[in-house]
């Protein structure tokens, strides 16, 4: 549903590219080792002495298409959609080539070794897709419905919205929905990265992708399966690699210069030594031929992309959600980290300090007011008030309700007009109010037009963020912090956390103002990253280089605006985020350098004639396995 909206505003330098998805993949991998066998044995055949010429030449024709039938085909699809000049190419002229020369053992060991090395580089990029999936390992398989006195499993899909399913212990829980009965502690560790067992009871929600670890419980189902967190999640993932990184997209474009550049000195070599120097052409054909063959930049393009989806696949492990390779690449490198301050650095679970009403008022009808006309608000601080208020509020008193992003809002509560909100929704609305006194969180309210008095509201720092900055600092990233919030109560938090600056007062749109400052104050080649709960910040979560949303639990907000989403809303998974990219960047450019190195090494090797087309095709195949390898290493970080 969002997906198509979130085309628009993804940013600038995470250019899409599709078009260069793999086409070498006409070969099952089932069907390989059958394939090589059959080549192989037939090769064998044409050794036997005494066979006619013309026998032997049809014998090795025919292994050759076995093993390479394949790859030559295609080469033609390729040249067919314009695309000249990639690995299956390379092959194809290469060993017909040598098949010309008459060099036909040669041309059919190339083959049959390049198909070697592809079906042990499907296997590894297989693996490491099923370990990321495994590891993760959320999709549930069934749903447990009551049916004529027994339990009836059916799949998730089947399920609609307001359905009970029953979950019993040890079961995952299949969809996202409302505890109706049964009590239960429940492992969100495949979702959030840590074992800490929730407790969740009659009213709570359950959210799909988790374990019950004891009791029964039975969920009315609140949304689809393909709605649900555990389908955003498999989504994402599945889904990263269309939003490339920068070193990915230098691939594409690299291969589109390589392998005319490749072809050109093949011709070159094969041509103009024999020109210049009188010296036989056969020996410099079969050495442009090798050059070919050695060119294959099959390890850059396996690697590379494999090394990003390692590195999304680790930091899922991790509970950290990373919705595209571009987004790790910006967060390997950070100039300035900007966090929001409720929700984000603090736990947004206010507690209510002070009920301050006028003259006239009392304090139950200033709660009462305020937790009325905040009854559809998800903001931190309307739950807040609901909680403290306690009373069950019928919704039908509630009605036009209008919630001003980083204000307030504005019902009409049992027939009056009742706003809550900040000072900037009293002056909007032109309340004659007092301001309060002291750093608290502070919440207006008025009726009808007239004042009723405030209400202060503390909140709590979240246990790891002043450690999270700290660490930030030591890794000379600036912590900047942005808050609707007043200036005092901003203040108080900055204080305690040590944070390099701080604005208050702000409305979502002064948000994304203070955050285009920040960007165009940064170094070059850096980027800035901002963390938010999702809550009122989405345009800000869109217009940073990266958008971190806490509080994936739940929320499908954050999930949907933010690049990157911390399942279990600790700012110090920040930290191990940028920890994750970091080594995923290195991994992958000690890829590319492997890769390029060896590459050029073997190229000098073969255009001197030291190496053979054997050992070329053994060397692409080995290259390729160590960057694989390597790659692999990003899914174990933490
Ligand atoms: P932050 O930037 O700290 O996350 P928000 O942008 O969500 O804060 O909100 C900024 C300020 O706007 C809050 O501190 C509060 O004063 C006011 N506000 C926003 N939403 C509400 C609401 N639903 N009820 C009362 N006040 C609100
Ligand atoms: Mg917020």
């Amino acid at each position: 549903m969002c997906e198509h909206h979130h085309e628009h505003h993804h940013h600038e330098h995470c250019g899409h590219n599709h078009n260069h998805e793999h086409n070498g993949e006409c070969c099952s991998n089932t069907l390989r080792p059958k394939k090589i066998a059959a080549a192989v044995v037939i090769l064998a055949l044409a050794f036997i002495p005494l066979l006619p010429e013309i026998l032997k030449i049809g014998l090795f024709l025919a292994a050759y298409l076995i093993a390479g039938g394949d790859v030559l085909l295609t080469a033609l699809k390729n040249i067919k959609k314009g695309d000249f000049f990639d690995e299956n190419f390379l092959m194809g002229v290469a060993t017909l080539g040598a098949f010309a020369i008459g060099e036909y053992p040669e041309a059919v060991m190339v083959m049959v070794l390049y198909q070697i090395g592809e079906y042990y580089q499907h296997k590894a990029v297989e693996k490491s897709r099923r370990s990321v999936t495994e590891l993760m390992d959320i999709r549930p398989d069934y749903a447990n419905i009551e049916e004529g006195g027994g339990l009836v499993r059916k799949s998730p899909e089947e399920i609609k919205t307001g359905d009970i399913i029953v979950v019993c212990a040890g079961e995952k829980i299949p969809l996202d929905g409302v505890v109706v009965e049964g009590e239960a502690s429940v492992d969100t560790s495949a979702l959030t990265g840590e074992s800490v067992p929730r407790n969740i009871k009659e009213g709570g929600n359950a959210v799909s992708g988790c374990i019950n670890t004891n009791g029964l419980l039975k969920i009315r189902v609140t949304k689809e399966f393909g709605e649900s967190t555990v389908s955003k999640i498999l989504e994402l993932v599945e889904n990263a690699s269309a939003k490339k990184a920068k070193a990915e997209n230098f691939i594409t474009k690299f291969a589109k210069y390589y392998t005319p550049a490749v072809v050109l000195g093949a011709v070159l070599l094969a041509v103009l030594p024999p020109l210049v120097t009188g010296a036989d052409f056969a020996i410099w054909i079969k050495r442009a031929l090798t050059f070919l063959v050695i060119s294959c930049p099959c390890a850059l393009v396996i690697s590379v992309p494999l090394g990003f989806f390692a590195g999304i696949g680790g930091a899922s492990r991790n509970g950290i959600l990373v919705k595209g390779s571009c987004y790790l690449e910006a967060l390997s490198k950070p100039d300035t980290i900007v966090f929001d301050k409720t929700g984000t650095l603090t736990k947004g679970v206010f507690s209510v300090t002070s009920i301050s009403p006028e003259a006239g008022v009392s304090e139950e009808e200033l709660l009462k007011a305020a937790a009325m006309a905040e009854n559809y608000s998800s903001h931190p601080i309307a739950q807040s008030l609901k909680k403290a208020y306690g009373k069950t509020i019928n919704s039908e008193d509630v009605k036009d309700v209008t919630e001003i992003a980083g204000s307030g809002v504005r019902a009409n509560v049992e027939g009056n007009e009742i706003l809550a909100g900040n000072s900037k929704l009293m002056e909007k609305f032109s309340i004659d109010y007092k301001k309060a006194p002291g750093d608290g969180t502070v919440v207006y309210a008025a009726k009808n037009g007239k004042y009723l008095g405030y209400i202060v509201i503390s909140d709590v720092i979240k246990e790891d963020s002043g450690k999270t900055i700290e660490t930030l600092k030591k890794l000379q990233v600036k912590t900047v912090m942005l808050t609707g919030d007043n200036f005092e109560a901003a203040e108080k938090t900055a204080a305690a956390l040590g944070l390099d600056e701080f604005y208050a007062h702000l409305l979502p749109e002064d948000k994304v103002a203070k955050l285009e400052e920040i960007i165009s104050s940064k170094q070059k080649n850096k980027s800035v990253i901002f963390a938010g709960d999702g809550i009122n910040d989405a345009p800000v979560l869109t217009r940073a280089d990266a958008g971190i949303a806490m509080g994936g639990l739940g929320s499908d907000a954050a999930i949907e605006a933010a690049d990157i989403v911390i399942m279990n809303d600790s700012p110090s998974k920040i930290i191990l985020a940028v920890k994750i990219a970091r080594k995923t960047m290195s991994i992958v450019k000690q890829n590319i350098v492997l890769a390029l190195t060896i590459k050029a090494l073997f190229l000098l090797l073969g255009t001197v004639g030291l190496m053979s087309m054997w050992g070329a095709v053994f060397a692409d195949a080995g290259v390729t396995l160590i960057a694989v390898l390597n790659s692999l290493r990003a899914l174990r970080i933490h």
